[in-house]
Order: C-alpha cells, then sequence, then structure tokens
C-alpha cells in the first residue's frame, strides 16, 4: 500500500516509523514532513500544501495512494475524510461530524451531557452573552476553567485563581477576542482536581481497542511549573491509572462515548484520545481529541509490540461496515516506554531556528523521532520550538527513563532544553 500521511511533527515521525516496518507498506509520502522524515526507509517528503484538499487528492489519485492517515486535527475538524472518501481512497480517521467532538468543545460537552458520561459541571456561552458569563463565574459557587469552544492549538484554557481574575479572562475571550474566532463561543466550567491521564483507543464505530494509559507534561518547567506547551514528554503505562480506574473508564466513558456517536449518525473510525482528570469522585473527561496525541504517541509507538503491524491496523478502518477490528491484534510489550521532548531555548516564547543538530551514537533501544527539523543541505537543523522528540522503551520505568536521558545526552544543538523529570509522578507514587 501507498500512505499519504499528513502533518510535521513527532506524532507524524513515530506514525511513519512504526508503519514502515509493516510488510504491507510500500511508500509512505509525509506531507509536509520534517527533517527526519525524509531520511526514514520507504519515506519521503511531500511539498504540497497540506490545507489544500483539492490539490492533495488530485495528487494521491494520480499516485495511486491507498490510505491517507491525518496527524493533527486541523485536516479532520475541515473535512479531509470526505474529500478522499468521494474518490475512493480511505482515510484512516473521523468524519468533519465525528471530528466535532474536538473542534467545538461547546458541543462535545452537550454531548456528554445527553449521554450522561462523567465531565466537569458547565455552562456555554455566545459572545452576545458577556453579562451572563460573568454574572455566572459570580453565583456559580465553585473554581472556573475557561475555555474557548474552537480549536487554539492546545493554548486556549484559561485557569484563574480568582473570580476577578475570572471575570477579567471573560473580557479577554469574549471582547477582546484573544482567542480569535475559536472564543466565539466560551465553556465555562467547574475546576477538577487530580492526576490527569490520557487513553488512546482504536475504534471502529463499535469495537474499541484502548492502548495503556498515557501522561503527559503541558508545562515547560520542571515539577509542572511554567507556561503551557505542545507537551514536553510522556511515558505509557502510566501506573496511576490502575486497572479498576481503567475498567470505569471503559464503562462510564468510552463505551457510551463510541455508542453515543455511531446512534446519534456521527460514528467515530480512527483513533479517539479522551483526556481525563482523575478526581476524588472517579475518572471525569476533560476533553476529546479525535487523533492521535504528541508526545504520548512517539512512547505508545515503542511500547506496541513488534509483531504488530499498524498499517494492518489502519487500514481495518476501512471495512468498518464489517466490524473487523476486533480481529486484529493491538498488543503492547511489557514494560515502559518514555518519550522526552527536546525543545529549542525560549519555547513556548520566542526562540532561534537554524541550530545545527548532532545526534551520536545511541544506547540501544533509543528512538529519536524528529519535529522541529529541516534539512539545511546536508545538515539537520532545528526549525520549531519542539525539535525532537527521543524515546526508549525498557522493562522498568527506571531503566527507561536512564536509557532515555543516555540518549538525550546524545543530542546536541545551540539552545538544547528538556524537561529532566519526566515520569516524576510515577516515581514519586512508587516511591511512597
Ligand atoms: P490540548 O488539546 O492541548 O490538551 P485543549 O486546548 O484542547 O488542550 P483541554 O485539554 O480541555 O484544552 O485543557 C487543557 C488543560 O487544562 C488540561 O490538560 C488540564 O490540565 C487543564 N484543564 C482543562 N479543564 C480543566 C478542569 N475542568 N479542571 C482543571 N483543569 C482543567
Amino acid at each position: 500500500i501507498r500512505i499519504l500521511l499528513l502533518g510535521s511533527g513527532g506524532r507524524e515521525h513515530a506514525l511513519l516509523w512504526k508503519l514502515a516496518q509493516s510488510d504491507l507498506v510500500d511508500h509512505i509520502y509525509v506531507c509536509p514532513g520534517n527533517g527526519g522524515t525524509s531520511g526514514e526507509p520507504k519515506a519521503s517528503n511531500l511539498d504540497l500544501p497540506a490545507s489544500d484538499f483539492p490539490k492533495l487528492v488530485q495528487w494521491a489519485v494520480a499516485n495511486e495512494i491507498t490510505l491517507v492517515v491525518p496527524g493533527p486535527e486541523q485536516p479532520l475538524v475541515d473535512g479531509v475524510e470526505f474529500y478522499f472518501r468521494k474518490v475512493g481512497i480511505p482515510v484512516f480517521g473521523p468524519s468533519a461530524l465525528a471530528a466535532r467532538m474536538e473542534g467545538s468543545k461547546a458541543f462535545s460537552k452537550a454531548f456528554m451531557a445527553r449521554h450522561s458520561i462523567p465531565t466537569a459541571k458547565f455552562r456555554v456561552f455566545s459572545s452576545s452573552e458577556v453579562d451572563q458569563a460573568v454574572q455566572y463565574v459570580q453565583t456559580c459557587g465553585y473554581k472556573v476553567v475557561l475555555k474557548a469552544s474552537g480549536l487554539a492549538a492546545g493554548k486556549g484554557v484559561l485557569i484563574p485563581e480568582t473570580i476577578e481574575e475570572a471575570v477579567a479572562g471573560l473580557r479577554e475571550i469574549m471582547i477582546a477576542n484573544v482567542f480569535g474566532a475559536a472564543g466565539s463561543e466560551v465553556v465555562v466550567e467547574e475546576l477538577l482536581i487530580g492526576p490527569e491521564v490520557s487513553v488512546l483507543a482504536f475504534s471502529d464505530g463499535y469495537t474499541i481497542v484502548p492502548l495503556p494509559a498515557a501522561q503527559d507534561h503541558k508545562r515547560i518547567g520542571e515539577g509542572d511549573v511554567g507556561l503551557n506547551t505542545g507537551g514536553m514528554g510522556a511515558y505509557a503505562p502510566a501506573p496511576v491509572a490502575t486497572s479498576a480506574i481503567l475498567s470505569k473508564i471503559m464503562t462510564e466513558s468510552l463505551r457510551p462515548t463510541i455508542d453515543g456517536m455511531r446512534k446519534e449518525g456521527f460514528p467515530f473510525v480512527g483513533l479517539l484520545f479522551t483526556g481525563f482528570m482523575l478526581t476524588e469522585s472517579g475518572p471525569k473527561v476533560l476533553e476529546y481529541n479525535v487523533r492521535f496525541g504528541d508526545p504520548e504517541t512517539e512512547a505508545l509507538m515503542l511500547l506496541l509490540r513488534e509483531d504488530v503491524d499498524l498499517a494492518a491496523v489502519l487500514l481495518m478502518y476501512q471495512a468498518c461496515a464489517e466490524h473487523r477490528l476486533d480481529s486484529v491484534q493491538v498488543a503492547t510489550r511489557p514494560g515502559y516506554a518514555v518519550s522526552v521532548v527536546l525543545a529549542s531555548q525560549g519555547y513556548p516564547g520566542s526562540y532561534a531556528k537554524g541550530e545545527k543538530i548532532h545526534v551520536g551514537e545511541l544506547p540501544s533501544g533509543v528512538v529519536v523521532f524528529h519535529a522541529g527539523t529541516s534539512k539545511s543541505g546536508e545538515d539537520i537543523v532545528s526549525s520549531g520550538g519542539r525539535v525532537l522528540a527521543v524515546t526508549a522503551h525498557a522493562p522498568t520505568l527506571q531503566q527507561a527513563l536512564d536509557t532515555v536521558y543516555a540518549g538525550v545526552d546524545k543530542v546536541t544543538f545551540d539552545g538544547k532544553t528538556y524537561r529532566r523529570d519526566i515520569a516524576h509522578r510515577a516515581l514519586t507514587a512508587a516511591a511512597q
């Protein structure tokens, strides 16, 4: 098969790495890709505008593409699935209708309410309802989180400390439009307390095949301080998600989500990423993403067993009408996988680009996935905030961490910054 993979991050490099191991795969084109994806066996980068769907379709037909795999959310929310379906090329990912679960938080919260899926209490306000929203945060009786409803590249959430800050935040979103059109509706919800986990699950619209729970590290600073980022590292399985918690997550959240979507006429086919807060009163859904997460995917790809054929798994979704997912193997290896993001100095603020990257001899078990990199002549140079995701698998979490950080030491570029405390919560819990 010939795959068109859309995106340019570490997530896409990790998917490519696993897909390329499949005997089914002849070639993978990554659009636009990065400095690492172009060097992989059976792969090349494709220089076409990734948002110009008619052009991509035309190219895909001419080049006999047999499967399209969108990495990020934007193409899915913009309906890329329909463009390719019209010409008979299957897409591993949901329709635009199903992608509303990520594209509109107002939509997904209303869906959760309709299906009694545990989530934070909430109200939705349109931009003409500033006074009502202000009155609500002043009288609702709980600490609130403010969310722009639309896509805001993971930056559309404010967590105010006081009611005054909450009112100021509402004005910023609803009047000053700091999140642009994404803030034309605002979700005001109850602040939840607890550890967070992400559960990524394959679904054909009926069957649910979850991967081990992962934990991301959103903040730039060690000890989870400082600004939010796209993610500074991840590990899986996260021991905080015990089997009792996972089974609750399955019966109270994932099962009603997949069944509810199908029954409402927009079945979910693809990879559903559900973010949970493990509160004292049980796991509650924070958000849905309708695609693989980054950097969770980097760790999870290493956790999949060597004999798992990812191409076969993704292709199975074109047979979703036959509900054959349960016949597909998505087994994981024992042990732990950890991914540490190497960022440019200054990220998530401004940072230098064009720094030359050198990767020395890596310890066995380490794979370096590229994110913000590009080729410059013979060199690979930095071209983004999150530059590389160094990833390792080992039998214990401590061994995986020792290996991954030994790998981190082998990678050099000016301004290299990273968190040394990935998986600190699991280590602290294990020590207690
Ligand atoms: P991303 O897709 O990058 O994870 P997003 O913009 O879609 O982010 P959410 O995932 O809904 O937004 O929220 C981002 C983060 O804000 C969460 O990972 C969580 O840490 C925090 N958060 C969101 N909702 C709540 C809540 N109700 N209580 C406490 N923290 C919350």
